[in-house]
């Protein structure tokens, strides 16, 4: 018989090696078909232009769901600067985008902080699961700092750049599998794990 497909719903390729890591880590889909937008090549980008995480990731979920006819499983993630309205929030991979990219963003943001040598922030992950029957939100967050010049080449985004709290390492530095366990991302997994039975 054909199992039921589940489709990974994000252009991010380090995102889908992480997707993977926590499906396998969690026992999630234990009984389904996993598929990736590889797959679907002609299905356009979806619009992210909500105001939160979780208004984003299912805007995404939803969106897959509707061009495929697949569970889709999405997420939407970024970094709040800690005591900032929500800043760059939604907007972490715009503002990267607007700066030329991560090194650029970190120079700008260092800038705009006064050099200091970090800046506490908050790192987030939505998560978004919808099914014919079933939607479900699960969330989780990291605390750390960002660090001015890049530490480590493992990783992606602003790994070499952020070193989650009671750690001296950032993400970019730590064994691949030790930077799942502490993420943001992880604890998103562990919070859909515990709601999707
Ligand atoms: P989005 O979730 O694809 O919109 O990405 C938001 C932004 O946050 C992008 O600039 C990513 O590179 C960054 N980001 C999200 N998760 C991580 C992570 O685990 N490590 C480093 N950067 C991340």
């Amino acid at each position: 018989m054909n199992k039921e497909k589940v489709l990974l719903a994000s252009s991010n390729q380090g995102k889908i090696t992480e997707f993977l890591f926590y499906i396998n880590y969690f026992k999630i889909f234990k009984d389904h078909e996993i598929v990736t937008l590889d797959n679907f090549p002609d299905i356009a980008d979806p619009e992210e232009d909500k105001l939160t995480f979780t208004g984003n990731a299912n805007s995404k979920s939803f969106y897959f769901y509707s061009k495929s006819n697949l569970t889709s499983l999405s997420d939407d993630s970024g970094f709040i600067i800690d005591g900032s309205e929500n800043f760059p929030g939604v907007k972490t991979a715009r503002y990267a985008k607007k700066y030329g990219g991560i090194t650029g963003a970190i120079k700008k943001l260092f800038q705009e902080y006064n050099e200091k040598e970090t800046i506490p922030i908050t790192f987030h992950c939505s998560l978004s699961y919808k099914s014919h029957d079933r939607e479900i939100s699960a969330t989780g967050s990291v605390k750390g700092n960002l660090i001015n010049t890049s530490a480590g080449d493992n990783g992606f985004g602003y790994d070499p750049y952020f070193i989650p709290i009671n750690n001296n390492k950032t993400f970019a530095e730590m064994e691949t599998e030790q930077k799942l366990l502490h993420s943001h991302r992880f604890y998103a997994f562990q919070d859909l794990a515990l709601k999707i039975i």
